[in-house]
């Protein structure tokens, strides 16, 4: 197949075109240095620049000040749901975490092989279909950060604005919607999201970290592991991951070149959710909505359809259009579609014709 088609993976995940065209271009040749970006050192000035570069689209994109440091880390978004605790979560202090669905579970799991952990909430109840009310949270006033997934990817399940925790450091997995929206980055103690969904390839990921927090890092910890020394070197104690980092460069400029920014592309996702979630409203006895409608995420719109052999038929049918990677996890069942930043509206409104057809041929025939 040399093709493209409209991928709905939700991670590693589809990529603008614009920027795997540049990639390509570039990739034997970087232009003024005749080698890939590959093949040159991390400390020469033409990786520099990139670097800075990178950091520079990400503070304009988010609005992060002086107060924050940007940390470009590998390990995934899963290193940091140790290295978080690690850092932050002191001895005899205990941390909150909001648990909204599968990462944040998974990143509870981690903490608690660290420290003291209280559980403010857990959907559980509900299979991971909703999201907690402010009063619904048991929060601890003195807690040393309260943890949250902003985007439960599996679920598709999304936080509207942040959950208010006081004077508590706010510590947020942005990994399935980093740059999808503008955000209050001040509010934010630490913001992670590995590049893999919404950002980029897998490789690199995006810590922001108010600086403040940073004294909290015990100095004879393994060094990997400590965010004050990827932050007093520029995120070159070791080598960083080059190539992510340039390509999450061409990302951030296409966010910003192109997509009006983050509230140009904002207006975009939310166009491109609705064309999904109409159907849905429109056809509940045939797609059932894993959601609530109130907290339905804008990056993965989950479904169910009236049986397993029409979920399976679903699949296959759409992937023959070049709809592919629908498939909903096991622990969801149905269908997921993530619908990215560069994800385009015409892939979306093909699915949304597809989804209709095929209500319209099998509706009956459940
Ligand atoms: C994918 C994902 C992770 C895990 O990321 P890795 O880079 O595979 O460790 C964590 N949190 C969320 C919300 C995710 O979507």
């Amino acid at each position: 197949m040399t093709q493209r088609v409209y991928n709905f993976s939700a991670g590693p995940a589809v990529m603008p075109v614009k920027v795997l065209e540049q990639i390509q271009r570039d990739m034997l040749a970087l232009p003024g240095v005749g080698a890939s970006v590959m093949e040159i050192s991390h400390r020469s000035g033409a990786f520099i620049a990139i670097i800075e570069a990178a950091e520079k689209n990400i503070r304009e994109l988010l609005s992060i000040g002086d107060d924050h440091a940007v940390l470009f880390l590998q390990g995934g978004s899963r290193l940091q749901f140790s290295m978080i605790p690690m850092n932050l979560l002191g001895a005899g202090q205990v941390a909150d975490y909001i648990v909204t669905g599968s990462w944040g579970k998974n990143a509870l799991a981690e903490a608690k092989k660290v420290g003291e952990t209280n559980v403010a909430w857990d959907g559980k109840e509900t299979n991971y279909d909703r999201l907690p009310d402010a009063a619904e949270l048991n929060l601890q006033p003195q807690a040393a950060y309260c943890h949250y997934t902003s985007n439960e990817t599996i679920q598709g399940v999304q936080f509207a604005t942040e959950p208010e925790v006081g004077d508590v450091p706010l510590v947020c997995d942005a990994s399935s919607d980093i740059f999808s929206r503008p955000l209050n980055i001040a509010k934010y103690g630490l913001l992670y999201a590995c590049a893999q969904k919404n950002a980029g390839p897998a490789g690199v990921t995006v810590v922001v970290i108010r600086k403040e927090l940073l004294k909290r890092s015990d100095p004879n910890m393994a060094g990997y592991l400590n965010f004050d020394v990827h932050a007093q070197n520029e995120s070159m104690w070791n080598t960083p991951p080059t190539f992510a980092i340039y390509v999450l460069r061409l990302i951030t400029q296409w966010l910003l070149d192109d997509c009006g920014g983050l509230a140009g592309i904002e207006a975009a996702n939310r166009e491109k959710a609705a064309l999904l979630y109409d159907v849905l409203d429109d056809s509940p006895e045939f797609y059932q909505g894993h959601a609530q409608p109130e907290v339905r995420s804008q990056m993965n719109v989950t479904f169910r359809l009236p049986s397993d052999e029409l979920t399976a038929q679903f699949v296959s049918e759409a992937k023959a259009q070049g709809l592919t990677d629908l498939k909903g996890h096991r622990s969801v069942g149905g269908i997921r579609a993530s619908i990215y930043n560069a994800m385009p509206i015409a892939g979306v409104e093909k699915l949304r014709d597809f989804m209709l057809k095929f209500r319209d041929a099998h509706k009956d025939a459940k």
